[in-house]
């Protein structure tokens, strides 16, 4: 199968996508842009929260002024979120934008075309061609009756064959639907078409709950196929949660290498710990390390210690007591009350270590 080391390479302000390089983890703003103080705020928490590359909403001439002082005020790249109008487009490249979302097929004339290209080439900045089962043009609704992964491909295809006809690669395409299984088929007969890298998404794919769930099984079967070079995953919800779904998912199919894993057990009868505060603490404490370590928290001395010992730190639950262990050896126990504490330190310990290293 297509593999996503096969993409050309497209740099995106200081992130390259594309290639043999990682999966990019991105997300959107939900602030209105021209509130400066609000979206860069919005910022610091996505990136806190392990996110590399943000999308802005440029739909007015104040959203496109705000660009400049935004990006003076973050770190990572900025994406423009543009629909059909060009001149938005420009003053968002002229504001220093690293990335347009634009499909130069809505854009109209083909001057208007023209002149977002060219201002793109002269600064390197790449375009993502968004395709969205939703909003298929009209030729490929007449031809194909209803939405289909193949009218998105074509879609795709058309966009593309636009920005190629002008000698522009630095293309980057999206192939969003709400629907799971159409997405995946669309983004998997994209990537036997064209080696631009690929951005998932499953759009409006429901709440924090509903959403992560419908997002994890079509974004991990994308991804585990090889196929996806950025994702973002679209929540009603709040847009760190979307960077923590991301994360996650990443680190269930091994494409991330800065992110800490946590173990624990479902619980049984057999529990002697209240584990699931503890694992829920735990969890939330190295959710913003960015040191590939994995942690353990099991709820007893049966399946617990062997569990423990896999991880590079870990507690397995006795009976008002927790057994600690590291590397695989059993360091001490503690009490029950102390175990989130101890616990802590340790971990804390490994990363000094990691990052001495
Ligand atoms: Fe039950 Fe112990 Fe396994 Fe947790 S580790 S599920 S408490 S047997």
């Amino acid at each position: 199968m297509y593999h996503r080391k096969d993409t050309v390479p497209v740099k995106v302000g200081n992130l390259t996508i594309g290639g043999s390089n990682e999966v990019i983890i991105q997300s959107m703003c939900t602030t209105k842009t021209a509130d400066v103080a609000a979206t860069v705020a919005e910022i610091h928490r996505l990136e806190e929260a392990g996110c590399q590359l943000v999308r802005v909403t440029v739909n007015t001439k104040e959203a496109a002024a705000a660009i400049k002082e935004i990006k003076r005020q973050i770190s990572i790249p900025l994406v423009a979120d543009i629909h059909f109008d060009y001149r938005l487009a420009l003053a968002a490249i002229e504001n220093g934008i690293d990335k347009v979302r634009i499909n130069p097929g809505n854009i109209g004339r083909r001057e208007k075309v023209e002149a977002v290209v060219k201002a793109c080439k002269e600064r390197g900045i790449p375009i993502r061609i968004g395709v969205n089962a939703g909003s298929l043009e009209n030729h490929l609704l007449e031809k194909y009756g209803y939405p289909t992964a193949d009218a998105m491909v074509e879609s795709a295809l058309y966009h593309i064959g636009i920005l190629e006809s002008l000698d522009f690669r630095d293309i980057i395409v999206s192939l969003k639907a709400s629907d799971v299984p159409m997405a995946i088929e669309a983004y998997t007969k994209a990537a036997q078409r064209f080696n631009y890298p690929l951005h998932l998404g499953i759009t409006e794919s429901g709440t924090l709950f509903a959403g992560s769930v419908k997002s994890a099984a079509g974004l991990g079967v994308l991804l585990h196929m090889g196929i996806g070079s950025t994702i973002r995953v679209s929540l009603s919800a709040d847009p760190v949660e979307e960077v923590k779904v991301c994360r996650e998912l990443l680190k269930t199919f091994g494409l991330i290498s800065n992110a800490a894993t946590l173990v624990s057990c479902p619980t049984c009868g057999r529990l002697d710990i209240d584990l699931f505060s503890i694992a829920n603490e735990v969890e939330e404490y190295i959710s913003k390390l960015k040191v590939p370590i994995k942690v353990s928290v099991l709820g007893c001395a049966v399946n617990g210690p062997g569990e423990a010992r896999e991880a590079d730190i870990g507690i397995a639950g006795a009976r008002g007591e927790g057994l600690l262990f590291r590397y695989g050896e059993m360091i001490r126990k503690v009490p029950e009350a102390e175990l989130v504490s101890e616990l802590k330190k340790e971990i804390d310990a490994i990363v000094e270590a990691y990052n001495r290293t």
